[in-house]
């Protein structure tokens, strides 16, 4: 698991059809004050469940084990989320989340099922929330939310968020839903690849992936990144936030560089939904630029930020390789 004060995480049993568990824990900023105003598309239905919920007993008896919120259900596209109490329906996330996966397909090419469903768990406290996670995962560290790959015998994986309605719901949900919507099509996801993407993509569209906190320190303190030593990590115990850091970089490089760029990345995507050894990407990268480190550094020099409504992506103009 990754320990990192930035703290996304994963435990993944390679190769095989496994419990993947990624997270997003502290040091994200919200993003709230960017949050898209879209209309509603699929009216929420909100329905009570039969379902218990664990409480504390009265009587001095062992409070039972913590349980999943579940008394309400709420449908919003191609996803259900159980909580425990009311959750406004015309909520912006809902509506934001809602659109994720139209981003996700546009942007990386992906046939996204429609048919895909993603289970989201909101607990009502972080106090519940980790209650549970500690009961049922106790070998997890603390971490705000997690998203969680089940294998099911015979059937598609069960794909799951566990957070709590907290400060950071927003970019938390949208990180965790980005890696269950590439978990759905992907045969692997690469570590770093990941968690830059979800990096990139908890923010609102209107910010075009720039994460401020590691663009700012990138700028501060110059880029120095290793892809091809980045892709080799494999344990999220590797991963420290300088990792994650060049992760977002690298990736955010790959969506919204120059088109080599850009290009790379969309076959890239496509060579991961037919293998589970995708082999790295660097290689690709290096008969596109003659260096590619350099390109990213410009790349990262010429973004900008605050973006400008209707401002175009920044497309840094890097000479090819020979
Ligand atoms: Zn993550």
């Amino acid at each position: 698991m990754k320990h990192s004060a930035h703290c996304q995480s994963r435990r993944s049993l390679r190769g095989a059809r496994s419990l993947v568990l990624l997270a997003v824990g502290c040091g994200l900023a919200a993003g709230c004050a960017d949050w898209l105003a879209l209309p509603s598309r699929t009216p929420p239905i909100t329905q009570p469940l039969i379902r218990s919920v664990g409480q504390g007993d009265e009587l001095g008896m062992p409070a039972p084990a913590p349980t999943l919120p579940g008394r309400f259900a709420t449908r919003r596209g191609n996803y259900v989320f159980y909580h425990d109490v009311p959750w406004p329906s015309s909520d912006t996330l809902l509506n934001d989340v809602e659109t994720l996966p139209d981003e996700l397909r546009e942007a990386l090419e992906l046939p996204l099922g429609q048919t895909c469903l993603i289970q989201v768990f909101l607990f009502e406290s972080q106090e519940r929330y980790e209650r549970y996670i500690k009961a049922r995962y106790p070998h997890l560290p603390t971490r705000r939310a997690y998203f969680l790959q089940e294998p099911r015998p015979g059937g598609r994986d069960d794909l799951k968020v566990l957070t709590w309605m907290g400060e950071h719901l927003y970019t938390d949900l949208r990180h965790e839903l980005t890696h269950a919507w590439l978990h759905s099509v992907l045969k692997e996801v690469p570590l770093w690849l990941d968690e830059g993407l979800a990096s990139c993509f908890e923010w609102p569209a209107s910010q075009r992936g720039i994460h401020p906190q590691h663009l700012e320190h990138l700028r501060r303190q110059g880029v120095h990144s290793d892809l091809s030593r980045l892709e080799r990590l494999e344990r999220v115990e590797e991963m420290e936030k300088p990792e994650y850091r060049e992760a977002w970089a690298w990736t955010h490089f790959l969506l919204y560089g120059p088109p080599p760029a850009r290009q790379v990345l969309r076959e890239y995507m496509q060579h991961l939904r037919n293998t589970s050894r995708p082999g790295p990407l660097w290689p690709r990268l290096q008969q596109h630029f003659a260096d590619p480190q350099a390109a990213l550094q410009l790349h990262v020099e010429s973004l900008e930020w605050p973006v400008r409504w209707g401002s175009r992506p920044v497309t840094s103009a890097t000479p090819p390789a020979p």
